[in-house]
């Protein structure tokens, strides 16, 4: 495999950065994930304008212009012959003496690009199980709105799915609301049909998935709620599902061992994964 780092194209396990680089010793860096499907990268522009404002919040400097990206993009998915997979690039405040304030204006900020192959049959595989959730409490900072590289709160709720035997873990507020999965939006079907998912103005990622989902539900048809739901409206609901560049759409049939409806994949879920890609953008 070959990875990007730094205006260099290198060997997997001669990729690093510098000890002092901010994104190890803050978390200070962002990042994106982009679905490659047939060689071409999916909505990738919704992800960079995501990349740029990450990077406006949090004042650090774009590594490079969006047409280089795209170029850097592109070539690393090129090197390591992606066909369907995935594209990460992160972009960090760049390597200084540590000092929690910003380092001098003219440090460089750094940028690692990845690529990687996914099975798609092992996403069909899960597509047609369905998955299970846990929820635990969303301990996260407020500006979670930001994809920003600091996601311990993320990893440990991702670590307790695991040994509970799921995949995901749902993040629920102080009020009981679910908020979004660790690494992904969360989504469930009322009795009426309709689907509800948290409004992306505050406590969760505004997933790039999440937002052209919205189109395929509406040339469906179907009604949505941006408004939020608690765990036991969930338990309750016809049907749940998750969103994100790496899964799309997987249904959950169990949260916190309890069957979601009928305990089966529904119809919903199962549309919007077979329609998503007639919406989303394919790049070149
Ligand atoms: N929420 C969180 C916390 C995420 O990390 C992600 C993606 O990684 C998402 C939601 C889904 O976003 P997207 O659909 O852009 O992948």
């Amino acid at each position: 495999r070959i990875a990007y780092v730094n205006g260099r194209y290198v060997p997997h396990r001669d990729a690093s950065v510098h000890v002092e680089d901010r994104g190890y010793q803050f978390a200070d860096g962002v990042y994106e994930v982009c679905e490659v499907r047939a060689g071409r990268l999916i909505d990738a522009r919704l992800h960079l304008d995501r990349l740029d404002r990450s990077l406006r919040e949090l004042r650090i400097a774009p590594a490079m212009s969006r047409a280089a990206l795209l170029t850097v993009l592109r070539e690393t998915v090129r090197r390591n012959r992606v066909r369907d997979g995935l594209v990460y690039m992160q972009v960090t405040r760049g390597a200084a003496r540590r000092d929690h304030a910003f380092p001098a204006a003219q440090t460089a900020p750094a940028l690692v690009v990845t690529a990687r192959a996914a099975d798609p049959a092992q996403g069909a595989r899960l597509a047609e199980s369905g998955i299970a959730v846990i929820t635990v409490p969303d301990t996260r900072w407020a500006r979670v709105d930001i994809k920003s590289v600091s996601l311990l709160p993320n990893v440990l709720a991702k670590q307790q799915a695991k040994e509970a035997g799921a995949r995901e873990a749902w993040f629920v507020d102080a009020a009981g609301n679910v908020t979004e999965g660790a690494s992904t939006n969360a989504w469930i079907v009322t009795s009426a049909g309709a689907l509800v998912t948290r409004p992306a103005d505050s406590g969760i990622l505004r997933g790039i998935t999440r937002t052209v989902l919205m189109a395929v539900a509406a040339s469906e048809g179907l009604r949505v709620e941006e408004r939020a739901f608690s765990r036991a409206e969930a338990l309750e609901a016809r049907e749940a599902f998750i969103s994100s560049a790496s899964g799309i759409v997987l249904p959950v049939v169990r949260i916190d061992g309890q069957a979601v409806g009928d305990g089966k994949v529904g119809p919903v879920a199962r549309r919007l994964r077979t329609r998503f890609h007639d919406f989303a953008e394919a790049g070149s």
